[in-house]
């Protein structure tokens, strides 16, 4: 039986402090019903980012709290199955986003569906691929605000972040106290004009630890590649860090040799913005799964 948590079990920061909405077993599978990032407030192009209540912005559904987590673990959270509801919101804003500078008017836009696309203003056909902006654990201490990507997840819109991916953590406290929302039909890397297509959707996934002490988190493991993922206030150091914690899980965990590791992260690895928009800048750093294959590292299943 499948254990769902509702789209009215919302939070707003991540919190060691949180009551969970829902305690599920390790590999237990959770469908959790997520708002879009405005927590559904701009239904029509008539509704203004102005008009918005920012009390309510970026939720995240859950936590939800994985039994047997101790704080320190690593944490594996595979998103089995992500789909998004058949509209979406776009907006720009003065002021926001990398064109904030140029931005006049404040705009709403709705985009509709039709057969697996993105329809934008009747002219451009999109194929959707739905992703997960906010998506993280509780961290240690303190209350990060879902706006605010770090170490622990948070908005992170990462466009990696979706169906079949597995989204790796180490939790801060006892159970992680999961939680993700802010999904987006399709988004472009760099998210520059401030949001993606803004989607409500819901997410089945499964959580459980696994044995990779040390492994540089939030990290991420798709069909086909590995990344790094790091935050910070400029893409500058952003990028550098998710290149080093690149290295330290080729060489500590892989156990790759360093220049192996480096040369071949300079042949086969690829640095890539996830968004350049949010209070602080993200930024991935992409290896193949293939070439750990001949270093004879396999992830555990
Ligand atoms: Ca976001
Ligand atoms: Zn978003």
């Amino acid at each position: 039986m499948i254990h769902t948590v509702k789209r009215d079990k919302l939070f707003f920061a991540f919190d060691p402090h949180l009551e969970p909405a829902l305690r599920v077993s390790q590999g237990q599978e959770v469908l959790l019903e997520t708002h879009d990032c405005f927590e559904g407030q701009l239904q029509s192009e008539a509704d203004l980012v102005e008009s918005l209540d920012w009390d309510h912005v970026n939720p995240a559904t859950g936590p939800v709290y994985i039994e047997g987590v101790k704080a320190g673990d690593v944490l594996r959270v595979k998103l089995l199955e992500v789909s998004v509801a058949d509209h979406a919101v776009m907006v720009t804003v003065p002021g926001e986003g990398v064109l904030g500078g140029m931005i006049r008017d404040m705009e709403t836009a709705i985009l509709g569906f039709d057969s697996g696309n993105v329809v934008f203003k009747e002219k451009v056909r999109i194929p959707v691929k739905p992703m997960i902006g906010v998506i993280g654990v509780a961290p240690a201490e303190g209350r990060i605000p879902n706006g605010v990507p770090g170490t622990h997840g948070g908005n992170m819109d990462c466009t990696l972040i979706g169906e079949g991916t597995s989204v790796f953590f180490t939790a801060g406290v006892d159970g992680a106290l999961f939680g993700c929302g802010d999904m987006h039909s399709v988004m472009g890397d760099g998210e520059v004009v401030v949001c993606g297509a803004e989607a409500a959707g819901t997410v089945r996934m499964k959580a459980e630890t696994v044995p990779m002490p040390g492994l540089p988190t939030p990290f991420l493991e798709t069909k086909d590649l590995v990344a790094t993922v790091f935050s910070a206030p400029t893409t500058d150091e952003a990028a550098t860090e998710a290149t080093l914690r690149m290295a330290r899980f080729l060489t500590d965990i892989a156990g790759m040799p360093l220049n192996d590791a480096g040369m071949l992260m300079s042949l086969v690895g690829h640095l890539k913005f996830c968004q350049v928009v949010d209070p602080r800048k993200t930024v991935r750093f992409e290896f193949p799964k293939w070439v750990l294959g001949k270093y004879d590292y396999q992830l555990p299943r």
